[in-house]
């Protein structure tokens, strides 16, 4: 299939039918009538997540009780599950655990390569990261600057061709997201994080809009720090938790901020000073949420029958038919395409820019096509290929033709703003 050549529907029917990951879509639960494009912001619900839920809360908590954190293994989860993951993040054993937020695995992050980058250089004051970056992220970094109150600032991009200007020998630490949350720009891992590196500073990766998305190749980039959610494309479900990985040469060196028991050498040792425990286990802190971090395991395990390769050029193949489609069949009513169109600058979801996005997005989502909304005036559709197909992109495409035409986004109820876009 080329980029070039806009299908009709049956050419997509005859698509699904010799897609090699077609099979899966009967491993999550969509409900009828609906046509999912947000699997970046919530991953549909494995079919095996009910039968893993009610085992964690029949079984291991209803039966075995606090037995559990030996017998079910609870204690050991946040390793195992971060070990399972390490594949596709082209990540080793030992290297990643599944724990707390992406916003507190970040916290620990950034505060951790600060701490090692002051070691080799005090001098070095800048975070460098994009003006575009998610926000979340730049609240964090301006919290360490506040907390830390020795002279670091932040210095933001705004394009990311700017970005090896912006890094020099007062550079620290470089903090980007891998994919972009809204553009769905997607930046070259390895050769970035060669180019920060030999200016001296630490790469740290948020791999929130990648992981299970795009392939990631951390150990071949050599990268200092990742972190990133289980919630959106690798299907955890909602505010599952996510994972940090960190260099094996940083793992027992930095400073890790959040020096709480579960990061002990010793936690059950009941000391009242902390020693931080040896490898990746003193990135956590406290207790887990074993109900949701259970979870996350679904997810996964549907996610490594599949080949990444596969979910890679169908994601490509969706967006570049999505696109195609909108710009020769909504080609008059004004959406503007931010996404980039070439494969290696893109991630897996597509965006476009209209002055009546909100409407636009609120009368599909009520026609049963969900995608999101972020500001200013961006349509997002996570294309998702597990789970979507390309006849679903075009029936998508088709409402949203219908929507544009008819300007039936045009009514009161559609501009009414949600707490959640
Ligand atoms: C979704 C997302 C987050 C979310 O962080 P939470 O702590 O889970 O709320 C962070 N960073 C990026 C780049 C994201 O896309």
């Amino acid at each position: 299939m080329t980029s070039t050549t806009t299908l009709s529907l049956d050419d997509c029917v005859k698509a699904d039918a010799v897609d090699p990951l077609r099979e899966f879509r009967r491993e999550f639960a969509i409900p009828e009538g609906v046509l999912y494009f947000d699997g970046n912001s919530l991953g549909a619900r494995p079919i095996a997540a009910q039968e893993c839920a009610a085992r964690v809360i029949g079984d291991e908590w209803g039966n075995g009780l606090v037995r559990s954190w030996n017998e079910a293994g609870w204690f050991d989860l946040p390793v195992r599950l971060g070990d399972k993951l390490a594949p596709l993040l082209g990540a080793g054993e030992g290297e990643v655990v599944v724990t707390d937020s992406t916003s507190i695995n970040l916290f620990k992050a950034l505060a951790s390569a600060l701490s090692i980058a002051a070691a080799q250089d005090p001098s070095r004051k800048v975070i460098v990261s994009e003006r575009d970056n998610f926000p979340t992220d730049l609240y964090i970094a301006e919290g360490i600057i506040s907390l830390l109150d020795q002279g670091y600032e932040l210095r933001l991009i705004d394009q990311p061709g700017d970005l090896t200007e912006a890094v020099g020998p007062d550079t620290a630490v470089v903090m980007l997201s891998h994919v972009n949350y809204r553009t769905g720009n997607l930046y070259a891992m390895t050769e970035v994080t060669a180019a920060v590196q030999e200016r001296g500073a630490l790469m740290i990766w948020d791999l929130a809009h990648s992981a299970g998305a795009v392939t990631v190749d951390l150990s071949g980039a050599d990268a200092d720090f990742a972190v990133g959610c289980t919630y959106k494309y690798l299907n955890g479900g909602p505010g599952s938790p996510a994972f940090i990985w960190v260099n094996r040469r940083h793992q027992n060196t930095g400073i890790q901020p959040l020096s709480g028991w579960w990061g002990h050498a010793r936690p059950f040792a009941m000391e009242s000073a902390y020693e931080p425990g040896a490898g990746i286990r003193r990135f956590l802190s406290g207790t887990q949420p074993i109900t949701s971090l259970s979870l996350v395991e679904c997810g996964l395990d549907v996610m490594l029958k599949a080949d990444m390769a596969d979910i890679r050029s169908k994601s490509l193949a969706l967006a570049d038919l999505f696109i195609n489609l909108v710009e020769e069949r909504c080609a008059a009513y004004g959406l503007e395409l931010i996404t980039p169109r070439a494969h290696e600058r893109r991630g897996s979801h597509v965006s476009f820019v209209h002055p009546e996005g909100y409407s636009i997005m609120k009368a599909l989502i009520a026609r049963g096509v969900i995608g999101d909304y972020r500001e200013p005036g961006v349509l997002r559709f996570g294309i998702t290929p597990l789970y979507l197909g390309y006849a679903d992109v075009w029936n998508a495409v088709d409402v949203l033709r219908d929507i544009l035409e008819n300007k039936s986004w045009d009514r009161p109820e559609f501009r009414e703003r949600d707490a959640v876009t």
